[in-house]
């Protein structure tokens, strides 16, 4: 099936640019080029061992950001296919999403925040963008990987009004403006953060589950698991057995993704009937229009709430996210009263920043950047301590 872009959605050949001019390339859209460029960059690759809830090495089997990222992607691409947005725009997005997650997921973020207050704080979807606008070096003439505006866009889903100013200070009527304006990203933007949305809920529940920390008799709390389960086991009595939970399980979630997604595409559909815009300049000025039924929001809140009280903050997970919150605040910590401590050529990077926040950013960068495993081994490196297996 050849996907045909709608008038609403982003137009490669009518992109905002990029801060670099380049030539055009003789195979490949500008939004693949994206695509192609966040693939190769360093940051894609570190996401492999950064924690989604579990720690890297807890299991092989659990998701780490690396592949929560291709879930969402996936999600992503068969949604926008079906309502003509821009497929190559959306998995641009959807895989860069997370590159500004530092180590320990946001246990790690808070902790970071925390000790930048003094200089501006922290936050994730920032960082992402400050990832592929500057902390990426692999061009010759400049920093960054030079993107579309479009994927910038979409990979800066919040922003703080004060770190909107900063960046529209710096670039006029660019990503930062939206905020400051009360408009709305592009259709494809929209659909990444619905999307990452229902990916964790439904790999967190099997993650959740596979780790023992829930049941599923748990799991029939929760109005959008429970009808999917009493349906499967209707349907598959056989699997009504402890040998078989895994089927039922797996079966469940295929089920429950499956109406989420034809939800999104229905109410989007409907929502972009009504507002009929033109162009994508149209739906920035329109409410949202990607969004759930009103029954689907509802469950989805459900299972959200659910997996944050059950799993998210279950004592297991807590106890491994104090120790991994030690770990970022002793590195930042120890890092900043002497940045002789930091490895190689990153002090003399953060040496050659100018004012002591400029220094604090760029220790918080180099957090930020690491790995579960590396920033472990790091604060063992400096403590002597070995806080996590690893
Ligand atoms: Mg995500």
């Amino acid at each position: 099936m050849k996907s045909e872009l709608a008038a609403y959605a982003c137009n490669p050949d009518r992109t905002r640019g990029r801060r670099y001019p380049v030539s055009p390339d003789p195979t490949r859209s500008d939004y693949q080029r994206d695509r192609d460029r966040i693939v190769h960059s360093s940051a894609f690759r570190r996401l492999e061992y950064k924690t989604q809830v579990f720690v890297n090495h807890e299991g092989d089997l659990f998701r780490t950001r690396l592949t929560h990222s291709l879930e969402v992607a996936q999600l992503g691409r068969s949604i926008a296919r079906s309502l003509g947005l821009s497929e190559d725009l959306v998995e641009a997005i959807c895989l860069a999403h997370d590159l500004g997650h530092t180590p320990f997921g946001h246990a790690g973020q808070e902790a970071l925040n925390d000790c930048m207050r003094e200089w501006g704080g922290f936050e994730h979807n920032l960082q992402s963008l400050r990832m592929v606008d500057v902390l990426e070096h692999r061009y010759p003439a400049h920093d960054g990987l030079n993107l579309t505006f479009e994927t910038r866009e979409g990979i800066l889903k919040h922003c703080s009004r004060r770190n909107a100013e900063w960046l529209e200070a710096r670039e006029p009527g660019g990503v930062g403006a939206r905020f400051l304006l009360g408009r709305q990203p592009s259709l494809e933007a929209q659909l990444c953060n619905l999307v990452d949305a229902i990916a964790y809920s439904a790999h967190d529940v099997d993650d959740g589950v596979r780790s023992g920390l829930i049941r599923l008799e748990q799991l029939e709390d929760v109005a959008l698991v429970r009808r999917h389960i009493s349906r499967v086991k209707s349907d598959y009595p056989m699997l009504a057995t402890e040998h078989e939970s895994r089927r039922l399980l797996y079966e469940t979630i295929r089920r429950m993704l499956s109406e989420q997604v034809y939800d999104v595409v229905d109410t989007t559909r409907a929502a972009i009937g009504r507002a009929r815009p033109e162009d994508v300049d149209a739906v920035r000025g329109l409410p949202p229009l990607v969004c759930f039924s009103v029954g689907m929001q509802a469950d989805t809140t459900q299972l959200q709430q659910f997996l944050l009280h059950d799993l998210y903050r279950h004592p297991r997970v807590a106890r491994t996210m104090d120790a991994a919150q030690r770990v970022v605040r002793e590195l930042f910590a120890i890092y900043g009263a002497d940045h002789g401590q930091l490895p190689g050529s990153r002090a003399a990077r953060v040496r050659a920043a100018g004012s002591l926040a400029q220094r604090m950013r760029a220790i918080a960068d180099f957090i930020a950047g690491m790995t579960d495993r590396f920033a472990l081994h790091e604060h063992e490196r400096l403590t002597g301590q070995r806080l996590l297996a690893r």
